[in-house]
């Protein structure tokens, strides 16, 4: 009912499009009135008037005020140029186009930021150029997105004699470009290129560069999409993806492994036992009570050192034993029970705790491993550590910052080594080969709990797939990582301006509405179409279908007229091509392999008798012109093998014919079998299907009214659910894409900045307020911890400064509060001291480098961190939807929180960067020059790997001091 109240408004006053049109006649007249006026230029005059137009937006103007001139001037260059043979692509071209008032009107259309929706052959090429012109004129760089990098070359060329005339640049982007070249592609007036490239130059610039040196990109100001729906629709459902090999990989499973299998081992057996002596006390009718005490003991032991240990599983079967042991474990895990727990600790090699997914070394464990050192798996008390180094008196301050550095470094390789340890220990406990993963031809393949699916490719996260290769001694594969993610969508989304243009957009819409802000007018055509649509034809099955089509193309060749058949998949585009060829008729198939001979491919079939057998023809690029006397057979006759999923690619094959008022004809066929009509066809279909049964004589096509409208709805369904679907990826990136946003932005201005110091103390402010209120500021629940010890414990990992207990002790009231701001004041002013004596040999150029490096490195290494786990979590999160949660409601909150401690990291991470010694080798040699002469011979005395700067340095001290005293210093 409300369709066919809106058809009639529409008869009555016009669709919107048409209105909007009907609107532009009064600029269109005023273009053409103006170009008029400039038919008399010469060349040098259109160039000059460029340069005018880009100076009045200087100006003030506006491109929508320099619009009728701007249109006008390029219109008249047409002409102008009309008669000109050049190159394109290696093949001569003359120019013979001047832009219809209708391609004027597609140029406005995109220049307002909506989708022109024009049919094939109507020059979409030419209509870019307007708006592409009068967007330069602002000076900043306008791109114009085709499908592939052929169609960006040609268009280029093609287009670029324009544009040169005009006085502008043209820069085309290829795949393999260097980026010194892309750089000066992009600093043209206009680019053509890929989406592809386009959103891979933007991920380089913006995740990668560590230069402003290094970037390619210019701005994001407007850009016009070719085939904007196969590149916004179709494209849109894969995301681009930047990957690398990790940064460095320091792991040590593969030694650790021997070691880790000989615990598991004697674990096993010490279990084992364990399991056994407590089941014959359960099993024992004469047992006493002290005895089932003992022998659950036993078994909370187990619990405490093989978890899935088999047997123990077993015996926890019993209930009545399973809750005796919860509350024993419960019980013995409590402070009172400290010494107990530490006893049954102390028995064992190691523990895992499978709720915190914890594995852990006991003592035994390591005396096992490491008989002479057991020390070597402890990781040091760092605070003690660090303060007694502060405490000494033997040494400088200088050396107590190096070796409270070297301890750092030590550290860190110790906690790396533990770190494997454990996830050995779990890999070993925890994982059983053949029901949480497969080993196959060397590798070792997850299989998903709720399906029981391998999932080859996928891997366990922190170092877990690692240990379990090791375990099963495969090839421990290196880790590769997403180093830079965006989805298209949110790629276009980045621009000022958007516009596109493809011969069909109307059936989407709606999308193109909501998701990018984009609204389609269609553009009437320059000549009425004449184009016959014939009713579909249906069968019941593939095979009736297909050979009716060969019945068909056979009568068009009889003819000499061309057929264009589309199918919707390679495969039925093999077997119609094979069943033509068993009668004796060569079609050319193209199944979008060679862009670039394709397209020529494409551009003969109106050729008298040829026939050509393409599959997706949306987003070729390319039309189809009529050879000599096809029209007089009809032109060029168009059949669709299937109905595909979506009207709108239908509606592309069938605008390959009829043309600028030429003649031709489509027809489609259909298969009740057809996925389509299975899948998404109505009840009735399948009623019909029952019905026809064995009834209808082979190949006999099916007559029914209702089968046209079934169709349709078919198709609508499959394109609302494949919409939902987009829509739901989409709202999932969105997620990931503020984080981008954020993390870009900060990326930016830290490559664009000239002085880092203020971003810096900034953040040191930030967090030294957070950390000393976290510490410091009263809470109800104050619990007895040490609060000055945990503060210096932060204080001191993360800054080799020396602060002492009793330094912060005095800012104790007598109330017992402590005075915040105060505090604050002291650590800030000892930390910036500090700061100054490390940057007071470097000069401003090399400390801006060493802090940007430092900067970037800490954003982009726990950015990608961030990129891996957000990954982790959209999988893990998709099945709580069986929990009745929704997975984008938990994955936005879950996701937010770890941003927030994404930022806090990086934050932290350029913190404990911050005070690093001096690292350049200039700020080294500075501090040389400063050095009494007993601390300079002794560097002679251990010379090691000299560096030119610094032996240079040596050399000049060298002569000095042999100049002042005559004694020679023989260096190394
Ligand atoms: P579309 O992309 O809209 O299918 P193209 O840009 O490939 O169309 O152009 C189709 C053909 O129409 C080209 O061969 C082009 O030379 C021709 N053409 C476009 N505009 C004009 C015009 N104003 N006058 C003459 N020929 C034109």
């Amino acid at each position: 009912m409300i369709e066919t109240i809106a058809s009639v408004l529409k008869a009555v006053f016009g669709s919107k499009s048409s209105r909007d049109v009907r609107r532009m006649r009064p600029i269109i007249k005023k273009i053409n009135e103006l170009e008029l006026t400039y038919q008399s230029f010469d060349e040098d005059q259109f160039k000059a008037k460029t340069a005018e137009f880009k100076q009045r937006y200087q100006n003030g103007e506006t491109l929508d005020d320099l619009l009728p001139e701007a249109f006008a001037l390029v219109k008249a260059a047409t002409r102008k140029l009309c008669g000109t043979t050049y190159d394109v692509c290696g093949r001569e071209v003359t120019w013979e186009m001047v832009p219809y008032d209708v391609q004027l009107i597609g140029g406005i259309v995109l220049h307002r930021g909506h989708i022109a929706e024009m049919a094939t052959g109507e020059g979409k090429t030419l209509v870019a150029t307007l708006p592409l012109y009068l967007n330069a004129l602002s000076g900043k760089n306008v791109q114009l997105v085709t499908v592939n990098d052929y169609l960006a070359q040609r268009d280029s060329e093609w287009m670029g004699l324009l544009f040169k005339f005009l006085g502008l640049t043209v820069g085309c982007i290829q795949s393999m470009m260097h980026p010194e070249l892309r750089r000066q592609m992009y600093a043209c007036d206009i680019t053509y290129g890929t989406n592809a490239e386009f959103g891979f130059d933007y991920l380089r610039d913006m995740g990668m560069a560590t230069d402003v040196s290094q970037l390619v990109q210019r701005d994001h100001f407007f850009a016009i999409v070719d085939e904007v729906d196969s590149i916004l629709i179709d494209e849109a459902r894969t995301p681009l993806i930047i990957s690398g090999p990790v940064a460095v990989s320091t792991h040590q499973y593969d030694k650790l492994q021997g070691s880790v299998e000989q615990l598991y081992k004697a674990q096993s057996q010490l279990a084992n036992t364990l399991v056994r002596e407590a089941r014959d006390i359960f099993n024992n009718p004469n047992s006493t009570e002290d005895d089932i005490s003992e022998a659950v003991m036993k078994m909370v032991q187990v619990k405490l050192a093989m978890p899935q240990h088999k047997q123990f599983l077993h015996v926890l079967e019993d209930g009545q034993i399973m809750k005796r042991v919860e509350r024993a474990e419960t019980n013995i895990r409590s402070e009172q029970n400290r010494m107990l727990f530490e006893e049954l600790r102390s028995e064992l090699f190691f523990t895992v705790d499978i709720r915190n997914n914890e594995a852990d070394l006991t003592e035994r464990g390591r005396t096992m491993i490491s008989p002479k050192d057991p020390d070597a798996f402890v990781l040091p008390d760092l605070v003690v550590t660090l303060q007694d180094i502060d405490n000494r008196t033997d040494i400088t301050e200088e050396q107590k910052l190096d070796e409270k550095e070297k301890f750092r470094e030590k550290f860190g390789e110790k906690s790396e080594t533990l770190h494997n340890i454990s996830q050995l220990l779990k890999a070993y406990c925890l994982f059983q080969k053949d029901v949480h993963y497969i080993v196959q031809e060397n590798k070792v393949i997850i299989v998903d709990e709720h399906t029981g699916r391998p999932m080859p490719g996928r891997r366990f996260s922190d170092g877990l797939h690692q240990a379990l290769e090791a375990k099963e001694s495969v090839t421990i594969e290196r880790e590769t990582q997403t180093m830079a993610t965006i989805t298209i969508q949110n790629y276009f989304r980045l621009y000022e301006k958007l516009a596109g243009m493809t011969g069909t957009a109307e059936t989407e819409a709606t999308e193109f509405h909501q998701i990018y802000k984009l609204d389609v007018t269609v553009i009437p055509t320059h000549r009425p179409c004449i184009r016959k649509d014939l009713t579909d034809s249906v069968y019941k099955t593939k095979r009736e279908k297909f050979n009716a089509i060969v019945t068909e193309v056979l009568d068009c060749i009889n003819r000499g007229q061309p057929v264009l058949l589309g199918t919707i998949s390679v495969e039925d585009s093999e077997i119609l091509a094979r069943m033509l060829k068993q009668r004796n008729v060569f079609p050319k198939v193209l199944n979008a392999k060679e862009h670039a001979s394709e397209a020529e491919i494409v551009a003969l079939a109106g050729q008298r008798g040829a026939v050509t057998v393409a599959t997706n023809m949306a987003g070729r690029g390319t039309d189809i012109k009529l050879g000599e006397g096809v029209a007089d057979l009809g032109g060029l006759h168009v059949i669709g093998s299937s109905r595909h999923d979506s009207r709108r690619i239908d509606r592309q094959l069938r605008g390959r014919c009829s043309r600028q008022g030429d003649p031709g004809s489509s027809h489609f066929y259909i298969a009740l079998e057809d996925n389509l009509m299975r899948l998404f066809g109505s009840d009735k279909i399948i009623a019909m299907l029952d019905r026809l049964g064995g009834g209808l004589p082979e190949g006999e096509e099916i007559q029914n009214p209702f089968l046209s409208k079934s169709i349709e709805t078919a198709q609508r369904r499959v394109e609302q659910s494949h919409y939902a679907i987009r829509k739901r990826t989409l709202e999932f990136d969105d997620v990931m894409n503020k984080h981008r946003e954020v993390v870009y932005a900060y990326r930016k201005e830290v490559l664009y900045s000239t002085d880092l110091r203020p971003m810096l103390f900034s953040i040191l402010e930030e967090e030294l307020m957070l950390r000393i209120r976290e510490f410091f500021e009263i809470k109800e629940d104050k619990d007895d911890r040490n609060e000055v010890k945990t503060f210096l414990a932060w204080l001191c990992t993360t800054f080799p400064v020396s602060v002492s207990q009793g330094q912060i002790e005095n800012y104790k009231l007598p109330t017992g509060a402590y005075d915040i701001d105060g505090m604050f004041t002291f650590v800030l002013d000892v930390i910036t001291k500090a700061y100054e004596e490390k940057i007071k040999f470097e000069s401003d150029e090399d400390r801006l480098q060493m802090e940007r490096g430092m900067v970037l490195e800490a954003i982009d290494r726990l950015w990608q961190e961030h990129l891996h786990a957000m990954d982790l979590l959209r999988t893990s999160i998709q099945l709580r939807a069986y929990a009745q949660k929704d997975p984008l409601v938990e994955y936005k909150s879950e996701g937010y929180a770890m941003f927030a401690q994404l930022m806090h990291e990086i934050y932290q991470n350029i913190l404990r960067n911050l005070l690093r010694p001096a690292t350049s080798i200039h700020a080294f040699a500075e501090i040389l020059k400063q050095m009494s002469r007993d601390e300079f011979e002794q560097v002679l005395n251990h010379p090691g790997q000299i560096p030119d700067v610094i032996q240079d340095q040596l050399n000049k001290l060298n002569q000095e001091s042999s100049d002042h005293d005559k004694k020679t210093v023989v260096g190394g």
